[in-house]
Parts: structure tokens; sequence; C-alpha cells
């Protein structure tokens, strides 16, 4: 079955529900036995509903992967992971630059406890293995990742993760699996922020995971039984409603951004544009080969290196709202360095090049020659 089908249709069928086209919401938190000591498929929510398994089915079909687990956001989906894959003593070697909420709790949580955290530029795969020691346990990687799009080689990091017996997990949220597969690739497992483009309208919070391993899949299905960071119904309800369109948005997404990206690199008053399908994208060519598309996310140096250029140019657009997150059908605009990246220390925003005059913009699925009309106001 091809992606469009299968985010339809996989997960859900009619038959077991009274002939519901649609996954019902089942709002309860149990499910009535007929006996003592039965085995029911479903016994007490926070354990799975059948709304939830419709979902986790689904997106474990879109990863090629065996099994999918949901969370009631990323970092939940994420915490579960990083819980499930190390102990105190161990070290985990994640990307420089992940998605700061990651970075947060991998430096406040998991830090303290005992987990040795190492930050590395993984755009060379040939500088992990000089990272590998006995202990490194884990690789937490982030393609593209946010919010300079930077791109890392998944397949050829996996092989030499698995060389010296470590497993590579990988955040898809920016790329989807519309445009990337990492288990594909050999990742081991993959996260999900669903909040962005899986459910795809900014109404709900939830994270996903999906992998093939059955030990690690028990694992991390204990920390989600055990921990209880468990999603709702009614928030697998809208995931699964937002799945049903994630193929065509996407389009519409990767075309805008590419509207977009050209229209910026015009501007007098644009430094510089951070976006994969550009010819001089430092990983171009690995972004042709790894992904099927360049993604809906494009972000911008302004010449103007200033808070206020950057808070001015925001406030002057009118289509995009100034917010957090990413992934919705409506265009969105992000002061990284406060925003997003607001909770890392300014040295390693530097580092990271996270300057004041630089914007992220989330590509919406509205007519793009409007968005082009308010970047071209806003930036005048
Ligand atoms: C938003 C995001 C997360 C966290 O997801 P929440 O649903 O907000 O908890 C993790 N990774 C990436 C890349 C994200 O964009």
């Amino acid at each position: 079955m091809k992606f469009a089908t299968k985010a339809i249709h996989l997960g859900h069928d009619p038959k077991a529900h009274q002939r519901a086209v649609m996954p019902p919401v089942y709002q309860t938190s149990a499910f009535a036995f007929d006996h003592v000591g039965e085995a029911l498929p479903f016994s007490y929510a926070r354990g799975g509903t059948p709304t939830r398994a419709a979902l986790e089915d689904c997106l474990a079909g879109l990863e090629n992967a065996r099994h999918g687990l949901a969370f009631s956001s990323g970092m939940a989906a994420i915490d579960a992971v990083l819980r499930a894959t190390l102990k105190p003593g161990d070290t985990v070697v994640a990307q420089a630059d992940c998605y700061g909420g990651a970075y947060r709790l991998l430096t406040r949580l998991l830090q303290p406890a005992g987990v040795k955290v190492v930050f590395a530029d993984l755009s060379d795969p040939a500088s992990l293995p000089a990272l590998l020691d006995g202990s490194v346990k884990l690789v937490w990687l982030e393609s593209p990742s946010n919010p300079l799009l930077n791109l890392v080689d998944i397949a050829a990091l996996a092989a030499i993760a698995h060389a010296a017996g470590v497993r590579v997990a990988v955040d898809n949220t920016f790329a989807t699996p519309y445009l990337q597969n990492p288990l594909d690739l050999d990742a081991d497992v993959v996260v999900h922020s669903a909040t962005k483009y899986l459910g795809g309208h900014s109404d709900v919070l939830l994270g996903l995971v999906a992998l093939d391993d059955e030990a690690l899949f028990r694992d991390i299905r204990l920390v989600q039984l055990s921990a209880g960071a468990v999603p709702g119904p009614q928030d697998c309800f809208l995931v699964l409603r937002g799945i049903k369109t994630l193929a065509l948005r996407m389009e519409r997404h990767c075309d805008n951004a590419e509207r977009v990206a050209d229209f910026l690199l015009g501007q007098p008053s644009v430094e510089k544009v951070f976006f994969p399908g550009l010819p001089d994208h430092p990983q171009h060519a690995l972004a042709k080969r790894q992904q099927r598309r360049f993604g809906g996310i494009v972000s911008f140096y302004l010449r103007d290196d200033s808070r206020e250029a950057a808070s001015r140019v925001a406030e002057r657009l009118r289509l995009f709202a100034l917010a957090e997150s990413l992934g919705g059908v409506e265009s969105l605009v992000n002061h990284s360095a406060t925003m997003s990246h607001g909770s890392l220390p300014p040295e390693k925003r530097r580092e990271l090049g996270i300057r004041e005059g630089l914007l992220r913009l989330s590509l919406g699925i509205e007519d793009v020659d409007d968005l082009l009309d308010d970047l071209a106001q806003a930036l005048a």
C-alpha cells in the first residue's frame, strides 16, 4: 500500500467498531470483564484504548515499523525512549543542535540522575567513532534539526553506531514519515512530536514512538504503562484525523516552503536563508537522497541582527502568527532565541548560530501568493 492510502486506512477496521467508518473516541477509563481473571484486549485506559491502539498501529504502518506507542506529548515520548535505553553510568551522544526541550531534558533531568550526556556535531559521520567508548548506549539524532535545518546522514551514523553495539534514535518531527523513514535507514527507534505535522491543526499535544525491536518495545511500553504519560482518546482521535490528510498537507507545505525560500533569497534585508532545498545548503545532496522532499520550514538571518529588527518583522506579519510550534495548516513565525531555544544558555545559542536576528517560518497550506505578499510588506 502507498503512503496516502495507509494514512487513511491503517489501524481501523469498521467491522470491529459497530461499522463506524471513523475510529470512535472511547471516552472511558475502564472496560468491563465477563469473568474474574479474563484476558481482555483492553482493561484500563492507561494500558490502552481502542482509539489509542488505532493511532499506534497507524503510525507503526507509516514508519514501516512493527510497533507504535503513543504518549501525552513529544517530550513524554522522548523521555520514555531515553529512560528505556539509558541507566546511571551510561552515556548518550546527542546531536548538538537537538530540540531545545530535548536539550533541557538531557541536561536538567538525565545528567543529574547519573547519565553522561555528550553533545556533538555529527554532520560528518567520521566524527562519531571517536565518541563511542564502551559506556555509550544511545546516539540521539534529529534531522532536519531545529531551527537551522541541518541534516545528518542517518544510515551512515547508524552503521557506525551498530558496529559498536550502540542504538540510534531519531526525532523525525520535522520530516514526518511522509518525507523520511528513519527505520528504513537502519535507525532503531523513531520519535515524533505529533503536536506538529501529524496532528497538523495546532489543536493537540501528543507524542509517538515507532520501532521494530521487540525487547526495546517492551521496555518503552513498560515506561508508558508505569509512568502513565498517555494521551486521552480525544487527542488520539485528533491526530488520527490529522494523519488522514498528511500526504496532501505535506505536499503543500513543501511547495510553499520552496517558493518562500526562493523569495527570501532576493530580499535585501535578508542575509542568509536556511532551507535544505537550496543548492547552497551544506547538505543539499544528502537531503535529496535521504528525504522525499525538503520540508515546510524555512529559517533566515536578517541583515540587522538585533532583537528589535526581528521583532519588527514578526509584528508586521499579518498572516504569520508569532507563536511557538510548527506544522499546522496556518503559517507561523518563531523567534528562536526567545521562544523555542529560550531555555538554552546564551553562549550555547551563539555556538549553534541561533542569533537575535534569526526567524523561523513554518509555512502553512495557505495560498502562497498571500504569504509572499505578507512577507514582502513585513520585510520592506
Ligand atoms: C515540539 C518538538 C518536540 C516536543 O514535542 P511536544 O509535543 O511539544 O512535547 C520534540 N522534538 C521536536 C523536533 C519538536 O519540534
